[in-house]
């Protein structure tokens, strides 16, 4: 059986309270503590409220901005749209307008060839390319120191001179009426004779510088047409068709048989003009050929000395450039010395 005193009882009672008391005292503090931190959060609290609320003000009002200026954005986007294509309507017009334009306005003209008189000499003178020639044949007497150049009044005489290896020179025909409109007809002894036919500041042309005026000219096939004046040429008549076989009769001109089938009738003859154009400004006249005993073809081809530059005579036949009514052709070809051909020359 458990016997307890009174007394004892009242000093337990008394721990008891003694302890309750001190921990209610400490429990009344912690409490205080907490309220203290309560208050101090709930103000914290209310300064973070009031930032944000500041805060969601502030982006209120930048989300109002950016609309107005996403307005004006779309507002500026549909000004420029509509000006971009108003310029494209303007500049489409404009193209429209320019090429109607470009219709009506004259074409450019190539440029003329400039042809000069050479003041000194009294001949005239055409720029072609890098090169300066004489835009006439060539129409001197006398070489460069003055001496005559023999003229060769009948066929005799042209024959000799050729014969005898001697500078001479002729009309066509004998003819000065010819040497007036188309020049002299030189042998190439004359033109090579170390005296000079060409007057002082020329020379003859040497095959090379020939050559230069092909090639600036377009090519053999092309110069012809471009060196040739626009009239004084002769026409000239073409088959068109074999009377046979209907085919192309290219072979008309030689007088011979249908390549096709060999029929030799002509048929469906067509008229072509031989004049050129003139464009370099050459001015080429069909002035004839002199053969040692005949002339042939005035009104149909010129032909024209070249000289050998520094090379002998003897160390081969003389070239020369031929041009003629039937072809577009500038046609280099080597012809022997006793004939009487055109000169030209051109400048040093
Ligand atoms: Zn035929």
């Amino acid at each position: 059986m458990l016997i307890v005193s009174k007394d004892s009882i009242q000093s337990l009672l008394d721990k008891e309270r003694e302890a309750h008391k001190s921990s209610k005292n400490t429990l009344t503090n912690q409490i205080s503590e907490l309220n203290n931190q309560i208050s101090d959060l709930n103000k914290e609290s209310t300064t973070q409220n009031a930032r944000i609320a500041n805060l969601e003000s502030q982006l209120k009002k930048l989300e109002t901005q950016l609309k107005i200026k996403e307005q004006e954005n779309f507002t500026q986007k549909n000004t420029i749209d509509n000006l971009n294509s108003q310029l494209k309507n303007k500049t489409d017009s404009l193209v429209m307008l320019e090429a109607e334009l470009l219709k009506y306005r004259p074409k450019p003209k190539p440029k003329k060839p400039e042809v000069v008189e050479d003041i000194k000499s009294g001949f005239k003178t055409v720029e072609i390319g890098e090169q300066v020639w004489m835009a006439e044949n060539l129409n001197v007497s006398t070489f460069r120191n003055g001496d005559p150049i023999p003229q060769a009044r009948t066929q005799e005489e042209w024959k000799k001179a050729g014969e005898n290896k001697q500078a001479a020179w002729c009309y066509y025909d004998n003819n000065p009426a010819n040497g007036k409109k188309y020049g002299k007809l030189y042998n190439y002894y004359a033109t090579s004779d170390p005296r000079g036919l060409a007057p002082n500041g020329w020379h003859i042309p040497t095959d090379s510088e020939w050559k230069t005026l092909i090639k600036y000219l377009g090519g053999e096939d092309y110069a012809g047409k471009k060196m040739k004046s626009k009239s004084g040429w002769n026409s000239w008549t073409s088959d068109i068709t074999c009377s046979n076989c209907k085919n192309w009769n290219a072979e008309y001109r030689s007088k011979t048989a249908c390549h096709v089938c060999k029929d030799t009738r002509l048929n469906g003859r067509k008229t072509h003009s031989g004049n050129g154009t003139n464009s370099s400004g050459f001015s080429g006249l069909p002035a004839g050929e002199r053969l040692w005993n005949k002339f042939y073809d005035i009104g149909e081809l010129c032909t024209w000395w070249s000289s050998f530059g520094d090379v002998s005579v003897d160390s081969g036949i003389p070239y020369s450039c031929e041009l003629n009514a039937w072809s577009t052709e500038l046609i280099p070809s080597t012809l022997s010395p006793e004939r009487g051909k055109s000169v030209r020359c051109v400048k040093d």
